[in-house]
């Protein structure tokens, strides 16, 4: 039996927690409590005052939730007294984990299962626990990646391949390359060469295949953004100083744009070109008011690439916001069906061709990420005669990625 001090005023103690609390003993005008509030056994113990207020103590059980036992006045008075007590007690430590909204990823794809996350990946993947669906698991595998457990991630990865043996090729395509992922931080990217295979093989998502392209095989042999391919630096067409003020900052670079330079030019000499790609950027810079010449690369009849443009300049060659993190590739020439016309040379394709491969490794995207000038703007350019070639060399690279990332394709 544990007494009730139902006096105001005094200090109380609630069980079964016994947290602290004072009972004020003023509210008698609020409505009554529901007894649920000290379900599990109450007592309000203050046995300190019992020698002077036993006459005001009621006997109670602590086992007995229910406060009617208790009779008139003191009995209202020791239910709101224990109420204040349980609020104010409360008030003490007002722990309320309020969980942001999640919503478990519904499908499968690039943008959603390698998305950058709401929440922090500790926080998301713990709410993927349970998760049972491929684009939860997946989307765990990927968290569990970014931190940096990669044996979780191989558990949760392969979930998703063996546990029926109708897996979707979509599933399977991002379950076979986080797997390869999760080896490739546990210091053995060969085990994962089998699963990379078979991504390659199976992804159709762009971003995906992005990621399987350059990615995990192809280590980067070199800093420069063209790799081992020869490139004449921008001092061997003796250019006229670049005008700084004129000139923005290029943002992450994710796109190339091929042109025509719309001028017949078939010389093969060096010096030629190296006059033409001048020539270029007079125009560009006298008659257009551009910083520079506009194009980052020009690629002459013999196959010759020359830098033109710095890449940490923003190019002007696709119009506007069209610029935004997009190299552009001039061929020289003039690629329209016209008499004065011409098709662009064996050499010329060849070295268009190696350089957007390059540069896609380098900054790893894909085929879909090739354009045509034409592609922004009503323009012939890169000209009829240049545009096929360019339009189905960006559809191999969509459906080849796996050649592409071996280096022995260059
Ligand atoms: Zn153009």
């Amino acid at each position: 039996m544990i007494p009730y001090d139902i006096w105001p005023n005094r200090q109380v103690t609630v069980a079964p927690n016994y947290r602290r609390g004072y009972c004020l003993g003023a509210a008698t005008n609020g409505p009554e409590p529901p007894m649920s509030s000290f379900a599990g056994g109450i007592a309000v113990i203050n046995e300190q005052f019992h020698p002077e207020r036993l006459d005001v103590h009621t006997q109670h059980s602590p086992m007995d939730p229910r406060m009617r036992s208790i009779d008139g006045l003191g009995s209202i008075r020791a239910v709101y007294c224990l109420l204040l007590a349980i609020l104010l007690a409360g008030c003490e430590t007002p722990y309320v984990h309020k969980r942001p909204v999640y919503n478990e990823p519904t499908s499968v794809s690039g943008r959603v299962t390698f998305a950058r996350g709401q929440l922090p990946a500790q926080a998301e993947a713990e709410r993927l626990s349970n998760t049972r669906t491929s684009s939860g698991l997946l989307r765990r595998a990927w968290l569990e990646l970014q931190l940096h457990r990669p044996l979780a991630a191989l558990d949760t990865a392969a979930t998703v391949l063996f546990r029926s043996d109708h897996i979707s090729a979509r599933d399977e395509s991002f379950a076979r390359y986080l797997r390869a992922e999760a080896y490739r931080q546990q210091g053995h990217a060969e085990r994962g060469d089998y699963d990379l295979e078979r991504a390659r093989v199976l992804a159709l998502d762009p971003e995906l295949q992005r990621r399987l392209l350059p990615h995990v095989l192809v280590p980067k042999v070199s800093s420069s953004p063209w790799g081992h391919l020869a490139v004449q630096p921008r001092s061997a067409w003796n250019p006229k100083r670049a005008n700084r003020n004129n000139l923005e900052r290029m943002k992450r670079i994710r796109r190339v744009t091929i042109h025509h330079s719309a001028m017949y030019f078939r010389e093969t000499h060096s010096r030629a070109a190296a006059s033409q790609i001048a020539r270029i950027q007079r125009e560009h810079m006298g008659n257009r008011d551009y910083g520079d010449i506009g194009y980052h690369f020009l690629i002459d009849p013999s196959g010759r690439i020359w830098e033109g443009r710095q890449l940490r300049h923003q190019g002007a060659h696709s119009g506007g916001p069209n610029n935004i993190g997009n190299i552009g590739i001039c061929v020289l020439g003039n690629f329209v069906r016209k008499s004065s016309g011409q098709g662009p040379s064996a050499s010329q394709i060849r070295s268009m061709e190696q350089l957007v491969v390059q540069l896609m490794r380098h900054y790893r995207f894909g085929g879909e990420a090739l354009y045509c000038h034409s592609d922004f703007k009503n323009t012939q350019c890169p000209g009829p005669r240049m545009q096929p070639i360019v339009k189905q060399f960006a559809a191999r690279l969509r459906s080849q990625g796996t050649k592409l990332a071996a280096p022995e394709e260059e």
